[in-house]
């Protein structure tokens, strides 16, 4: 059988860089967004990190007509009911940077002592396949908002999630040790076992959708 190829619809170069890692001796040809030729952003009009990954799946996939992976992902922080959640990547505004949106979260928790920083990071992966259904998989990985940023690893918010149980940030870890506890590690994870299904061709996962 031919390899498939799977679209990663991300236009993000972190994430793209984590699931070629992720999937690596997977039986797909991964494709990013920009090598079929895709530009525009999809539409996040959606509520929750669900709604918005099935919206990209389905909509790249659509654009493609590939095999296509999206997710949404963000992080949200209890003192801030859960902020900045679907917003995440938009927090300070479109065009603020990341240092940008680091310094305004960490304003927001002045004061705010360590007991009361929980925070998590959340992803769901929506897998849509032409003309056919779409499968999601989540994940979540719990930590705290740290007091300043640490580490280069990583992107977006990881220098300042700080993970108790190693001492260090997200940003500090090697990203193996990441991917494994990850929420887009553990998304991917149960991802990877539905594509591994489909790449078998043993029996097709989205069969078994109602
Ligand atoms: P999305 O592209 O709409 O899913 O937005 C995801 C946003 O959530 C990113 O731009 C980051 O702001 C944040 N985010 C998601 N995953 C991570 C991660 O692994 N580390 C740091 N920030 C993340």
């Amino acid at each position: 059988m031919p390899e498939q190829t799977l679209l990663i619809a991300t236009h993000n170069a972190g994430k793209m860089r984590e699931y070629a890692e992720i999937f690596a001796g997977l039986r797909l040809r991964l494709m990013s967004l920009a090598e079929a030729g895709i530009g525009w952003p999809a539409e996040e009009t959606g509520a929750t990190f669900e709604e918005n990954a099935r919206l990209k799946a389905a909509a790249y996939c659509a654009a493609s007509g590939l095999l296509t992976l999206a997710d949404d992902s963000g992080l949200e922080v209890d003192a801030l009911n859960g902020e900045p959640g679907v917003q995440s990547a938009r927090y300070a505004g479109a065009s603020a940077t990341f240092a940008e949106r680091i310094r305004l979260l960490l304003a927001r928790l002045n004061g705010v002592p360590p007991s009361r920083r929980r925070a998590r990071f959340r992803c769901v992966i929506a897998i849509a396949q032409p003309g056919g259904s779409v499968l999601t998989a989540e994940g979540v990985c719990e930590g705290e908002i740290g007091f300043e940023p640490r580490g280069e690893g990583g992107f977006g918010y990881d220098p300042i999630f700080f993970l108790p149980q190693y001492g260090q940030t997200m940003a500090e870890l090697p990203s193996a040790e990441k991917h494994r506890i990850s929420h887009r590690g553990k998304a991917a994870a149960a991802a990877r076992l539905m594509l591994e299904r489909l790449a078998r061709e043993e029996a097709n996962p989205f069969d078994t959708l109602t």
